[in-house]
């Protein structure tokens, strides 16, 4: 669905004049999405100023994965980390006073802060250099997690960064730019690159304004590829022939994976076609079907041999105010969004198809986060979905598997062009940059924490929001 506004915004001309008139009209700014696969040199030819303390594992962490990345490297003035790029064989330059150059991302590492006395270094840091994130920039501020505070102050710290982060992406949403904040717990100082590298990157153009928290509590085997991640890896998209669904069954297997791509049976020729592109398997299926799971097991195992990646994505919306809700809109909605996937994950773990490392992600929705007008049934199977996820990670984490939710925002598709049209018009633009999302943003945010380099991601929720003002 086309929206007006940001087509309109595209033209300089036509800015120009509405901001002349000082009306309060959104002008969303026109985001830079990535349009291929990863790649391993993402950086080549940006700048990227990194602001580091402390922690020397954590400090070279981030060294290596910029230089790898090929960005240009711009240190404040800091002895610490030029002595250890130096050490490396890394090259950065000190950024100079008075600097003007635009920098592509600003890197500010906080995770030994144990005082609130130390939260001034964000206005020192920052202020003067504000002005130079560049459009479509990335803020990344690292902070400790809860989990490891050892004082009230620290505690009070790992609150202060998101609340500063939050607003920065406020601040800079106007630019397209983005800001996220990763806690990295004790122990997964080596585990940051995955994570890096994805939200430096323009695959996560529309994801905004949040925590994520960093863990070493899931032992993955594997050796993190940043070029292809997928490739080897067996996929199962549910609700595939369209939409969101079928947006991650492109992105999945343009990393690699295979695709085994499931919808009802009467879209089995929209289904077959999405399959065809990919060059994957087509499964029509009525997930609600009390035979659902086993049909399911039954094809990955005979076809496959098991599956690597499962992606619960397919869902129903059958909105009514309680009081004017059927008991089959209530049920239909429960089933399809909740209940097969506690089924369908029930049985493919004790079938043993998931293997080892699998990665689960289940859609959940804003809704679900911050309950919504006439969606009781919805808000409930996705709220139910985020206390899934939470719950399974400490089951699954023994056996390498991560588990996970998305919660979209306000994302183009079928399902929202059903809204009626004012209130499509609010929701698109109630975020830091006012427009809806597009399916690949949803499914950047899914291949991502399909790879191996997101093992330190698992029992979270990553919205797909522009950073949403609902349920923020
Ligand atoms: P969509 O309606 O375009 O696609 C959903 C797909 O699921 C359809 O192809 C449908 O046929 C399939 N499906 C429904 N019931 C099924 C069943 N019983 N068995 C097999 N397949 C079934 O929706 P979308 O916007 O692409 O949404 C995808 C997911 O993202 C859903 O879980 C949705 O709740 C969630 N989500 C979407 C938005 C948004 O703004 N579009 C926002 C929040 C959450």
């Amino acid at each position: 669905m086309s929206d007006f506004l940001l087509e309109m915004s595209k033209n300089p001309q036509v800015r120009k004049i509405i901001k002349s008139t000082g009306l309060p009209v959104p002008m969303p700014p026109e985001l830079a999405r990535a349009s291929g696969p990863y790649e391993a040199k993402f950086l080549q030819g940006k700048s990227v100023l990194l602001s580091s303390r402390a922690d020397a594992r954590l400090s070279s962490r981030l060294l290596k994965v910029l230089d790898a990345s090929g960005a240009d490297i711009l240190l404040p003035e800091s002895a610490h980390l030029s002595t250890l790029a130096h050490d490396l064989a890394i090259a950065t330059e000190l950024l100079p006073e008075e600097s003007t150059q635009p920098l592509h991302a600003i890197i500010f590492d906080a995770t030994r802060f144990e005082k609130t006395a130390q939260l001034d270094a964000l206005h020192t840091f920052f202020g003067p250099v504000m002005r130079q994130l560049a459009r479509n920039g990335r803020i990344i501020v690292l902070g400790p997690a809860y989990e490891d505070a050892a004082s009230s102050s620290q505690a009070a710290v790992v609150g202060a960064l998101e609340g500063f982060m939050r607003s920065v992406a406020k601040e800079i949403g106007k630019k397209g730019s983005t800001a996220m904040l990763l806690r990295v717990q004790k122990g997964a100082e080596d585990r940051v690159e995955g994570a890096l590298r994805f939200f430096l990157s323009a695959h996560a153009a529309y994801i905004d304004g949040q925590p994520l928290t960093l863990t070493a509590r899931v032992q993955s085997g594997e050796t993190p590829g940043f070029v292809q991640p997928l490739a080897g890896k067996i996929a199962l998209v549910t609700g595939a022939a369209r939409g969101i669904g079928k947006a991650t069954a492109r992105r999945l297997a343009a990393e690699g994976a295979h695709v085994v791509a499931l919808d009802l049976p009467h879209d089995e020729s929209a289904l077959a076609s999405v399959a065809g592109e990919v060059g994957g398997d087509s499964l029509p299926l009525d997930l609600t079907a009390p035979d659902a799971a086993r049909r399911i097991a039954s094809f990955l195992t005979s076809r496959h041999g098991g599956v690597d990646i499962v992606v619960h994505n397919a869902g129903v919306t059958r909105d009514k105010t309680l009081a004017r809700m059927k008991p089959e809109q209530w049920a239909l909605t429960l089933d399809v969004n909740l209940r097969a996937i506690e089924a369908i994950t029930a049985h493919l773990l004790e079938q043993e198809v998931l293997r080892e490392d699998a990665r689960i992600i289940c859609l959940a929705s804003v809704a679900g986060i911050a309950g919504n007008m006439g969606q009781t049934n919805y808000a409930a199977s996705k709220s139910g979905v985020i206390s899934y996820v939470k719950y399974m990670a400490e089951e699954l984490a023994p056996k390498g598997i991560t588990i996970n939710a998305i919660a979209p925002g306000f994302i183009e598709t079928r399902m929202t062009a059903a809204i009626p049209v004012a209130v499509r018009e609010v929701g698109r633009r109630l975020n830091n940059l006012s427009q809806g999302g597009q399916p690949v943003d949803v499914a950047e945010a899914i291949t991502f924490l399909a790879t191996p380099g997101a093992s330190s991601i698992t029992g979270q929720v990553l919205r797909v929001c522009g950073g949403m003002m609902l349920g923020a």
